[in-house]
């Protein structure tokens, strides 16, 4: 019989970046494009955010995908088939905005793509025209390429070595698009900080509204901790229950950046030491 939370399938998408399908009919039941679930992979885990990639509400599972950055996500990428997750709480955080905007321009980078996926999804069944601009490091860490390509009427792809499309951030390539002159009603981006950061500041002068999903460091996940403030419009807002999209033109992300930042040196001796007794 099938377990709660437990993994139903497992693909490496990429160098370190993983898929997991998990068996959680009730966070299936009522997820939607934007939101996040907390996860705690053992019983001394500590809770991590991760955004909810996809899901079957008949089969009751969600999918999720992770990067292996540190001991938590090294942790979730050693559970094979079969395994389950010790909890699950979700779905977290607002669902995305969805209506009829336009043309919109959804921007993922690395793992920020299978975030923004979902979004993209609904925006193209709202009936928008939707331009995806996605990218990653190298051509083998893009991941969710043909998932993307299935709900944009265009994609286009950058890298910053060039090995796949053109060679350069998802921000030039926005950039480049708005230049051409066309008309963008919406931007969406979802990605590391400073690539939010840097589109924010592309679109700011077209005065396109552009919403970013923040990832910044959250604990509880649903108000109560304060782990996750980020400054929006000069106030101080809760990433988890307020978020995580926010106007990106609203945000402050060099606070975010500094925040995201603030345990590095722990985190390192956290995942040395991890590694050193055998992972
Ligand atoms: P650590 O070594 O502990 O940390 C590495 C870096 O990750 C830190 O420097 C910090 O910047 C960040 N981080 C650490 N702890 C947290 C935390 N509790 N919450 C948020 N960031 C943290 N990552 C994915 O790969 N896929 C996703 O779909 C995804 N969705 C996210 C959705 C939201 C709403 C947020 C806020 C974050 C999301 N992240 C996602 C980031 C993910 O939560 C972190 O990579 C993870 O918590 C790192 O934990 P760790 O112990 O492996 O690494
Ligand atoms: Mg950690």
């Amino acid at each position: 019989m099938v377990k709660l939370n437990q993994i139903l399938d497992k693909r490496e998408l990429a160098p370190r970046i993983k898929e997991i399908v998990v068996y959680n009919p009730k966070i299936a039941s009522k997820v939607k494009a934007g939101q996040f679930i907390v996860v705690r992979v053992c019983e001394e885990g500590e809770r991590i955010p991760l955004t909810v990639a996809d899901w079957d509400r008949e089969k009751g599972t969600i999918t999720i995908v992770f990067q292996e950055v540190g001991v938590s996500t090294y942790k979730l990428g050693k559970l094979e088939d079969g395994d389950v997750i010790t909890d699950m709480v979700g779905p977290l955080g607002n669902p995305s905005e969805i209506g009829l905007f336009g043309t919109v321009v959804c921007v993922g980078g690395g793992v920020g793509i299978p975030a923004i996926y979902p979004i993209t999804r609904e925006l193209k069944k709202a009936g928008n025209k939707v331009i995806s601009i996605i990218g990653a490091r190298s051509k083998e860490l893009l991941v969710y390429e043909e998932e993307m390509m299935k709900v944009s009427d265009e994609l286009r792809i950058t890298t910053d070595d060039g090995s796949k499309g053109r060679k350069g951030f998802v921000s030039d390539e926005l950039r480049d698009l708005l230049q051409s002159g066309l008309k963008v009603d919406r931007v969406i981006t979802v990605g590391p900080a400073i690539m939010m950061k840097v589109c924010a500041e592309v679109t700011r002068p077209y005065n396109i509204k552009t919403i970013a999903s923040l990832n910044p460091i959250m604990v509880c996940g649903m108000g109560m901790c304060g782990a996750c403030r980020v400054e929006v419009a000069g106030k101080t807002r809760f990433g988890c229950f307020e978020g995580p999209e926010f106007d990106a033109h609203e945000v402050n992300f060099d606070v975010l950046l500094m925040r995201l930042n603030a345990y590095k040196a722990e985190e390192q001796i956290a995942l040395k030491k991890f590694l050193e007794e055998g992972g």
